[in-house]
């Protein structure tokens, strides 16, 4: 069995044999990627909060990290009173009945819920509803989802405040109403407001016979304030790795549980080894019982340590920090969005497709961002050509106003161009981000100064982050992989 032909022959398999040498390696691929050690990152409908080391040492522990998934429920009672106390905490907070544990992530969550509403329709001899309405702002997880359920899915549309048209949901809920399955529905909305005929629209959708999913992911403005299952939802996933603090982003394991109301508890995922459901129960959609379960420690931990009290001065801290910025910003900025009385929920839509008057796209600005020393907002969703901004609760004012100061020295950049002033093609968005290669070489011909290539704004002075590399063509690279590793002549 001793193995001849080489394997692992690439150069960075056989190039760190000290432990100097392999820390400094992953430490200089850590230096290459702009965190939160470095700044906030405002990704809207991303909730990028603080991940609490006091939240994440539990995470660590040989008693909670080596145990077999599938270990006989007798051998797991710390593991068992650790998810039945985040089953209740959670069914508090969603106003649900029960949570399953199966789904790793948001999109498994909607997949799985919207498996469970369809065993429920089988169940009352209804299994032909196979419709499901989702509005036009929807993510892009949520027609994916119900396409894999085996759903046909028709889009609803908003008005232009952003909000669901009910006018066309009524229709189209009346038309299909033989064969609704569901509506899948984000509140806050993924525009970032609280949709004020939210309860409505769960009410329209069951008189039809439909039930109603709705998507967690914007559960950071609702927690202690109000609940899906007070709203009139059926289901609905929780983001663990948003709201509950597990770290996200670069592709770590996520956990995305759903919550259901009574009716359609006995429906919930089961699993073929850990018995976790009922005989009804639709079967498992994760080969382990629970999940990524260790991780579910780091949502425990926040929960406990904040309480309900707590949970909720963070929900309302996050709604004021996004309308700190928004009003701030609004100045200077179209604000796409906003409810009734003008404000936002937890997050905003910064429009900026008027720049692209003077050439001057979204991702420029994204771009320049990182001269700044920050991760750019989420760009082109919803809307395309617009930045959604979500601030999150667990940053101080002093952050926020940074990162309001770099937006609206942007904004005078761009005035800059759109007076004429500078090129539309050759100026400081266009060339950003600005590299130290770049910005120290012997050659300078941009016509603006390093300076302002570098340190636009006085902070950078003492903390400036580089960018590892300038622009890259991203529609060509998008066509055209090119592979990191040796070149394909090396393999032969
Ligand atoms: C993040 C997100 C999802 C998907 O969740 P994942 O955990 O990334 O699969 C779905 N809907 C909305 C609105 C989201 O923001």
């Amino acid at each position: 069995m001793i193995r001849t032909s080489s394997y692992l022959t690439h150069p960075v398999f056989n190039s760190y044999h000290s432990e100097h040498e392999m820390l400094r390696y992953i430490k200089s691929l850590e230096a290459k990627d702009l965190s939160l050690c470095h700044s906030m990152i405002p990704l809207g409908s991303c909730t990028m909060k603080l991940n609490a080391t006091t939240e994440m040492v539990p995470v660590t522990w040989a008693r909670f990290g080596r145990l077999h998934p599938f270990a006989p429920v007798d051998q797991v009672s710390g593991y068992m009173q650790l998810i039945n106390e985040l089953n209740d905490w959670l069914c508090e907070i969603t106003g649900f009945a029960k949570m399953s544990f199966q789904p790793n992530s948001g999109a498994q969550g909607e997949y799985t819920g919207l498996m469970v509403i369809r065993a429920y329709h089988e169940s009352r001899g209804e299994g032909h509803r196979n419709v499901c309405l989702i509005p036009a702002s929807a993510h892009g997880t949520n027609p994916a989802s119900a396409s894999m359920a085996g759903l046909k899915v028709v889009v609803v549309k908003t008005d232009d405040k952003g909000n669901i048209d009910v006018e066309d949901l009524k229709a189209k809920a009346a038309e299909h109403a033989a064969n609704l399955n569901s509506l899948m529905v984000t509140y806050p909305s993924t525009h970032g407001v609280f949709e004020e005929s939210i309860i409505e629209i769960c009410n329209i959708i069951h008189e039809n016979g439909g039930q109603v999913y709705m998507d967690g992911a914007n559960m950071n403005a609702q927690v202690g304030l109000t609940c899906p299952g007070f709203i009139g939802a059926d289901v609905c996933h929780l983001n663990l790795h948003k709201t509950f603090c597990i770290p996200h982003g670069g592709g770590g394991p996520g956990m995305g549980p759903i919550g259901v109301a009574e009716h359609l508890v006995p429906f919930l995922p089961n699993h073929a080894v850990v018995n976790v459901s009922s005989e009804q129960g639709i079967t498992a959609v994760s080969a382990a019982p629970f999940g990524s379960a260790s991780i579910l420690l780091i949502s425990h931990a926040y929960i406990a340590l904040m309480g309900a009290e707590g949970l909720t001065e963070a929900t309302k801290t996050a709604i004021l920090n996004a309308n700190y910025i928004k009003a701030r910003l609004e100045q200077h900025y179209p604000v796409l969005y906003a409810g009734a009385n003008g404000r936002c929920a937890h997050e905003m839509i910064l429009d900026c497709r008027a720049f692209k008057n003077v050439g001057i796209e979204v991702a420029d600005i994204a771009k320049r961002l990182m001269d700044y020393g920050f991760h750019a907002p989420t760009v082109s969703f919803p809307v395309a050509g617009t930045l959604m901004i979500e601030p999150t609760e667990s940053e101080s004012k002093a952050e926020l106003d940074r990162f309001c100061d770099a937006l609206i020295a942007i904004r005078q950049e761009i005035a800059a161009v759109e007076a004429g002033e500078v090129d539309q093609k050759n100026n400081v968005l266009k060339n950003a981000p600005h590299t130290a290669a770049v910005v120290s070489a012997d050659e300078w011909d941009r016509p603006y100064s390093r300076q302002l290539a570098a340190y636009p704004l006085p902070y950078l002075k003492v903390n400036k982050f580089w960018p590892s590399v300038g622009r890259v063509n991203e529609s060509q690279g998008d066509r055209m992989l090119i592979c990191s590793c040796p070149p394909v002549e090396a393999y032969a």
